[in-house]
């Protein structure tokens, strides 16, 4: 029993889908659990459809969801699925919904349709197999994953997912080679509202998968060779690295690389199950392997984090920032549930790196005041290196101001001017 998790990217294109059946195949004799993300980048087109809907305009809401329609009708037709009438129940759960005017939270509308990406993906993946010989069960994972109600940002009930999980999805694989098509990111609360895991939160759902099946391995499929040790994008001598351990890959996604969802690797490290990061375009590679053993010789290891904002708070009066408020802040932090890339503590001043997700900074601002004289700075570059070595950092930080710095042995923070 294994789980494979295919990506947006993996599915963004007939080819691709095409492509994804071919790896199945090379695996018939596997018996497999499957999710599958959203096409391409369905989830952040859906995104726009809750935010006009949320600020009332039901119109602008209502025409960017029927370019969803369009483009999933599309989708399924190049794939040769004449009758694509099954997308319609998906469709219309959102469009009752768009019809309505928004009366709860923006997070609860968000994922009343941010949800239905993976459904119709997945729905359409899964009869194209199935027609294709790939034989496949579509399960809608709102049946089994259940959470509590904190929208976007959901929590998993195991005991009742761990059940679900016995009684429904076992069953389904219990035949040598059989597969069992699903959704990632997304789930229910006992009251039938759909969540969600959080953005990228595929990975995680298929590692909650592979812990309560007991999978020998699970494979994330990616466009690239494995997990690098930077983002090609952003640095051009960015390698592959062949081995990680758990520990490192969980240090990596925490400092803002964008390799696997930070709450994927728990649930493998508990059960002792490798993970893999191969490539789709070239299945045959020999990818990433993480796992529990001691990796050494690591390369430096390189994050870069953009538009940051440095939130200065000093104390009014020369008092000291001490416990009291120290924890006053963390209380703010966990209210608006944003988390401080980087912290340091002074005798009468607290800074902290944020992303600049303005809502939440000004939320920040604004409660901190009541404390503190809060002062913005934009515009920053965050960059952590693990594995740190003298002659690599000066060359990354370049013609950069450097406006604070932390270190450790392992792991180097630098907190740059652009
Ligand atoms: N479709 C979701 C996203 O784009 C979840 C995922 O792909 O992991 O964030
Ligand atoms: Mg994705």
């Amino acid at each position: 029993m294994n789980v494979f998790k295919f990506g947006g990217a993996s599915v963004s294109t007939t080819e691709r889908v095409h492509n994804v059946a071919g790896i199945l195949r090379r695996y018939a004799s596997d018996t497999l659990l499957v999710v599958i993300s959203a096409m391409g980048k369905t989830t952040n087109a859906l995104e726009k459809v809750v935010e006009a809907f949320y600020r009332k305009d039901k119109e602008e809401a209502l025409r960017l969801f029927e370019g969803i329609k369009e483009s999933h009708r599309a989708a399924a037709a190049d794939l040769g699925l004449a009758d694509t009438s099954f997308l319609n129940d998906f469709f219309t759960e959102v469009e009752w919904l768009l019809h309505d005017n928004p009366v709860r939270d923006f997070d609860y509308y968000y994922d009343q349709v941010v949800c239905v990406g993976e459904l119709l993906s997945t729905a359409i993946v899964s009869r194209f197999l199935n027609e294709q010989g790939v034989a496949n069960t579509w399960l809608d994972v709102r049946d089994i994953i259940r959470t509590d109600d904190n929208f976007r940002d959901a929590r998993i009930d195991w005991e009742y997912t761990a059940q679900r999980v016995r009684d429904t999805v076992r069953p389904l694989l219990a035949a040598p080679g059989a597969i069992v098509l699903t959704q990632g990111f997304i789930g229910a609360t006992d009251g039938n509202e759909s969540t969600t895991l959080g953005r990228e939160g595929s990975d995680f759902t298929a590692a909650i998968f592979a812990n309560l099946l007991e999978a020998e391995g699970q494979t994330i499929w990616k466009d690239v060779q494995g997990v690098m040790n930077a983002d090609p994008k952003q640095y051009e001598g960015a390698q592959w690295i062949r081995e990680l351990n758990y520990r490192e890959v969980i240090e990596m996604a925490y400092y803002g690389a964008q390799v696997i969802h930070p709450k994927t690797i728990k649930p493998l490290q508990n059960k002792g199950i490798p993970l893999y990061v191969k490539s789709f375009l070239d299945p045959e590679a020999e990818g990433t392997i993480i796992h529990n053993s001691q990796v050494n010789g690591l390369p430096p290891i390189i994050v870069y984090k953009r538009s940051q904002v440095l939130v200065e708070l000093s104390s009014r009066d020369f008092s000291f920032v001490g416990e009291g408020l120290t924890a006053e802040l963390y209380r703010i932090f966990e209210t608006l549930k944003f988390r401080p890339n980087l912290t340091q503590n002074g005798a009468v001043s607290f800074l902290c790196v944020v992303d600049d997700h303005a809502e939440k900074v000004d939320a920040l601002a604004h409660h901190a005041a009541q404390y503190f004289d809060v002062q913005l700075r934009r515009n920053l570059t965050l960059l952590t290196v693990r594995h740190h070595n003298d002659e690599l950092v000066s060359r990354l930080c370049g013609d950069s101001g450097i406006i604070l710095k932390q270190q450790t042995p392992e792991t180097l923070q630098v907190l740059l001017t652009q």
